[in-house]
């Protein structure tokens, strides 16, 4: 069953760098920066599970070409973890107010035409006389791209596990349940503790008094 909602969030959940180091990657090269083995693992563990629950990315060769490899080269778990940089960029870059690289990667995304020969086709529609472009979903790379458009606005990250999730409400902090818990317990011992340290301060202070 195709979800582009939550295909979109668990793309951008596959990659273990930060935002911070995604600007630099931007600005200075295309190429992923080195991981360590762990964190590769880990990143190749989440993208052959996005395969299994989604279904495999096409890859937009002339945007992204990791290591300079051809496409016969290129796995598919190694597709969706450089897609998976490439939206949370484009979704940080979007909502920062620098929209021309989100563009870019859009206007790559849905120009390369696809399909089977004599079938290709962009995925757009063009309205001349009214000025308009509607995207077309022709396949799971564009419906997540789509979903991105409609919804980049509400997508957040846990203030406890830093994961990528949509927003039902505009004040919603936690992914999950679990992590909303967590955090309140959290909470709860600081509060707790900060509590018990003050009493301390203040039987210290009474019995200086005395
Ligand atoms: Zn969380």
């Amino acid at each position: 069953m195709l979800d582009p909602r939550r295909a979109l969030t668990d793309l951008l959940n596959v990659s273990s760098l930060d935002l911070v180091e995604l600007i630099e990657l931007k600005n200075k090269s295309r190429e992923i920066p080195k991981r360590s083995p762990e964190q590769v693992a880990i990143e190749i563990k989440r993208a052959d599970e996005f395969i299994n629950n989604h279904g495999p990315l096409r890859m937009v060769f002339h945007l992204v070409q990791p290591a300079r490899k051809t496409y016969a080269e290129i796995t598919p778990a190694e597709t969706v973890r450089v897609w998976s940089l490439f939206f949370a960029a484009a979704l940080y870059e979007s909502v920062h107010d620098q929209e021309e690289f989100t563009n870019h990667v859009l206007s790559d995304i849905f120009t390369e035409v696809v399909g089977k020969p004599g079938e290709e086709r962009v995925g757009f529609r063009v309205d001349f006389l009214r000025s308009t472009v509607e995207p077309i979903a022709r396949d799971l790379l564009d419906a997540i791209a789509i979903e991105m458009i409609r919804s980049r606005k509400s997508i957040a990250r846990c203030v406890l596990c830093s994961k990528f999730f949509q927003r039902q409400w505009n004040k919603d902090k936690y992914c999950s349940p679990l992590c909303g818990d967590e955090a309140r317990r959290k909470g709860q011992l600081e509060w707790v503790q900060k509590a018990r340290a003050k009493k301390k301060l203040e039987t210290k202070k009474g019995r200086k008094s005395r």
